[in-house]
């Protein structure tokens, strides 16, 4: 039924497997076995509706994009104008890097056909006759996986010459990039699929309007567009049983860090992080969670506090931060939170395009002064000066990136200004006094 009021959280409903229900199967990457499992049946309704139906049908869903940002993908389509007579493209983002993010590659590893199903079904939808799959160039298992997959799908009909109907060919073009995570930007990612330097360009226009080669084009992440069978086959009122009324349906959360039992949990959008612990053993025995973040590290840390915080795009606002791309990094109270936060400002120090000053720049110093800070180099002064330079980072940058770096930055002062202060004035690290000396 559709939903309303709050989300069943019935011990029943705390696991819903769907992207992942045949991992442990030992063929579970092949055609073979996806067709045991239905595999291919959400295309088949999917052709046999008007592309315009099909569009207004997943809106009615409520699937948002699962890529961090969870903007609606019927509507993301819908965009897309009709009768232009120009090339439309789909994209599909499989860059995934931001850190503590790990969920698009094994689901590509264990279930490529998900996705490429959900591309044959988002090409109908758009009027597309091309779509790319621009992949992490580091996991080249997962290359190789993806381009034999695509084989499969083309010798049985569903790519190639008349997929989408006759006279509708469809062309699925797997691209591997070059380790650059600002490469998962959409708009630096189409860059560099056009064979430039990935850096982002200035939205608006979005790509639905100008993308790829000046085209309109749909960038969808990869768990959005593996999730479209399903939802077909089975029906937005069963895809809308899941979750919340804002964010429904089923997801991928990646739990990470101090817990006893790291993996992939598909659950409903808006269950806790206390249930994810509950039903995944916990932390690591003898230890609490310190703090963690609902979506990687650009977006802002909680606490202890928040472990009943719904994760839905809804809930996790409402508590400072944002849902991101689902991957809960939880850390101990033996995790010194300044050691943690320097470690990721050096990583989008390391990956700040260089395009704009204030990330440019700002990453820069926000890298020195918080090593100072770590080495007990740093003053009460220095505490003020890293919250003024990620202030002028954030909101003044050309792209997220900028933002992300800033954010750790903010909720580490947050919730944890008196760790800072025990770093200061000669101090060092309360957690590895031999870090003191480390930059000394
Ligand atoms: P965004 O909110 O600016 O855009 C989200 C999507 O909606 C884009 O595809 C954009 O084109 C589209 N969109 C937004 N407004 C539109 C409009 N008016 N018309 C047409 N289309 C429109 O977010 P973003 O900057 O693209 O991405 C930020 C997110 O990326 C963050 O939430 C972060 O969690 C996530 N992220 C993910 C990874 C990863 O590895 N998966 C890495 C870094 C960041
Ligand atoms: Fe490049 Fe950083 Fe500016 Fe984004 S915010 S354009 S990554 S310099």
């Amino acid at each position: 039924q559709p939903h309303s009021g709050p989300p069943d959280m019935s011990p029943e409903k705390l696991l819903t497997p769907v992207l992942s229900a045949h991992w442990d199967e030992d063929d579970s990457y092949t055609l073979a076995a996806y067709r045991r499992h239905d595999g291919y049946q959400g295309l088949r309704k999917a052709l046999a509706m008007d592309p315009d139906d099909l569009i207004a049908y997943v809106k009615e869903a409520g699937l948002r994009g699962r890529g961090g940002a969870g903007f609606p993908t019927g509507m993301k389509w819908q965009f897309i104008p009709q009768g232009d007579g120009k090339p439309h493209y789909l994209v599909v983002n499989a860059d995934e890097s931001e850190p503590g993010t790990c969920k698009d590659i094994p689901l590509l590893f264990a279930n490529p056909h998900s996705l490429i199903e959900g591309i044959v079904i988002a090409c109908h939808a758009i009027r597309s006759s091309h779509a790319f799959i621009y992949l992490r160039g580091e996991v080249v298992p997962v290359l190789r996986r993806l381009h034999e997959a695509v084989r499969e799908a083309r010798e049985a009909g569903y790519l190639g010459k008349d997929a989408l109907g006759p006279g509708k060919d469809l062309t699925l073009t797997v691209h591997a990039g070059a380790g650059a995570y600002i490469c998962g930007e959409e708009t630096a990612l189409l860059d560099s699929l056009e064979g430039r330097r990935g850096q982002p360009r200035l939205r608006p226009p979005f790509p639905a309007v100008a993308g790829l080669y000046a085209c309109p084009t749909v960038v969808n992440n990869v768990e959005s567009i593996a999730s479209v069978p399903a939802l077909v086959n089975k029906g937005k009122d069963w895809f809308r049983s899941m979750g919340s009324e804002k964010s429904p349906g089923f997801t991928l959360y990646s739990l990470s860090g101090h817990v006893a039992r790291p993996g992939q949990y598909e659950a409903p959008l808006g269950i806790t992080l206390r249930q994810l612990l509950d039903m995944s053993g916990g932390m690591r025995p003898g230890h609490q969670l310190k703090f963690w973040t609902p979506g990687g590290s650009s977006t802002p840390l909680l606490t202890a506090e928040h472990l009943d915080v719904p994760l839905d795009y809804e809930g996790v606002g409402n508590a400072g931060s944002m849902l991101g791309t689902k991957a809960l990094q939880c850390f101990d109270e033996t995790t010194c939170v300044v050691r943690a936060v320097t470690r990721w400002t050096e990583f989008y120090a390391h990956e700040s395009c260089g395009k704009c000053t204030p990330c440019r720049e700002g990453t820069y110093w926000l890298v020195q002064l918080m090593r100072d800070i770590e080495a007990g180099k740093a003053s009460g002064a220095d505490l003020e000066k890293i919250a003024d330079i990620a202030d002028n980072i954030n909101g003044k940058s050309f792209c997220a990136l900028g933002d992300g770096a800033a954010s750790p930055i903010f909720s580490s002062l947050q919730y944890f200004r008196d760790e800072y202060e025990a770093h200061l004035g000669g101090r060092g690290c309360p957690f590895d006094p031999a870090r003191s000396t480390v930059w000394a």
